[in-house]
């Protein structure tokens, strides 16, 4: 069996979980500077500073330039 981390959909196959992962937006972050999105731990290192790994971008900051994708559906509805 193998489990999203971010979500703890359960999938048969690590194939499904990685078509899976693509469209997984639990625990992704959204750069609105450069509108990419990107998983929470591609982002910080400790956990407490965050910015875009983009390398020439330079988005930072949770709720400053990255938002959860989570929190902008929800925002939304
Ligand atoms: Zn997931
Ligand atoms: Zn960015």
């Amino acid at each position: 069996m193998h489990t999203c981390r971010n979500c703890n959909q359960s999938f048969q196959t690590e194939l499904a979980l990685e078509l899976h992962r693509d469209t997984c937006t639990k625990g992704q972050l959204l750069c609105q500077v450069c509108g990419n999105r990107f998983r929470e731990g591609d982002a910080t290192q400790d956990g407490w500073h965050y910015e875009c790994p983009k390398d020439d971008c330079e988005g930072e900051g949770i709720q400053e330039d990255l938002y959860r994708v989570e929190d902008v559906r929800t925002a939304t509805h």
